[in-house]
């Protein structure tokens, strides 16, 4: 066998094989990207669990404060009766007159805490409304992130599948290539976005699209020596001519 068929055989070999790397390149990118995008929803969910959480935890406190104001309302409840109770057992005028006002005083401060929770019941009624508007609008979205991750997650277990079929593809194509070739390309594969070897067309690098001159156009063409391009390094080859 002559050099020129060899290295126009491995040629071949290669092409098969980059078809193959492409695929690889491009689930094995899936299968790193798509899972970042997962991410990505699953925290702009959580933001909005938060949010509600806030909301919730509003309510909470006015509920609290809610729960004072009433107690505050009873004591003052109960100081009126007591007080009022007293007024039938005092003797003198002034004592009388004094019990009085202690009376109305308290019914003032009795006024207050009443407003306190009427005010209370406005706060927790809008409280709970924002709440409640909150909670659908966070179920909508989880709904929405469950069934986006739903989509992702089929994605990546057929990508994982494809995968494991391309490398077995690519296992049974290899051992016909020359070491010291397949390791060159190798390489390339690796440090030039997964494209090791790449078609000559218009005279051009269909890689990085350097132009190339009558010489190199030559040599590639006679597949006497794998040529590469002088920029990208990229193996070069002429599609007709295999
Ligand atoms: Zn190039």
């Amino acid at each position: 066998m002559s050099n020129t068929a060899t290295i126009k055989d491995q040629i071949k070999k290669l092409v098969d094989i980059q078809t193959m790397d492409l695929e690889i390149y491009r689930l094995k990118s899936e299968l790193k990207e798509k899972p970042i995008e997962v991410e990505g929803l699953k925290a702009e969910f959580e933001a909005k669990k938060t949010g509600l959480k806030v909301l919730e935890d509003k309510l909470k406190a006015l509920m609290l404060k809610q729960k004072e104001y009433e107690g505050d309302l009873k004591v003052k409840e109960e100081a009126i009766t007591k007080a009022d109770g007293h007024l039938s057992q005092l003797k003198t005028n002034k004592e009388y007159s004094a019990k009085l006002l202690e009376i109305e005083s308290i019914k003032a401060d009795k006024s207050m805490a009443e407003e306190k929770i009427l005010i209370g019941f406005d706060q927790m009624d809008e409280a709970r409304k924002a709440m409640e508007a909150e909670k659908v609008v966070v179920a909508n979205y989880e709904r929405d992130f469950q069934s986006k991750k739903k989509v992702i997650d089929d994605i990546l277990a057929l990508a994982d599948d494809q995968l494991k079929v391309k490398q077995s593809q690519r296992d049974r194509l290899t051992p016909d290539v020359r070491p010291d070739i397949l390791s060159r390309y190798d390489r390339l594969v690796q440090n030039k976005d997964g494209l090791g070897i790449v078609p000559v067309k218009n005279q051009t690098c269909q890689g990085c699209y350097m132009h190339l001159t009558e010489q190199a156009m030559n040599k590639i063409k006679i597949n006497e020596e794998l040529m590469s391009c002088d920029m990208c390094a990229r193996i070069l080859y002429f599609e007709e001519e295999l």
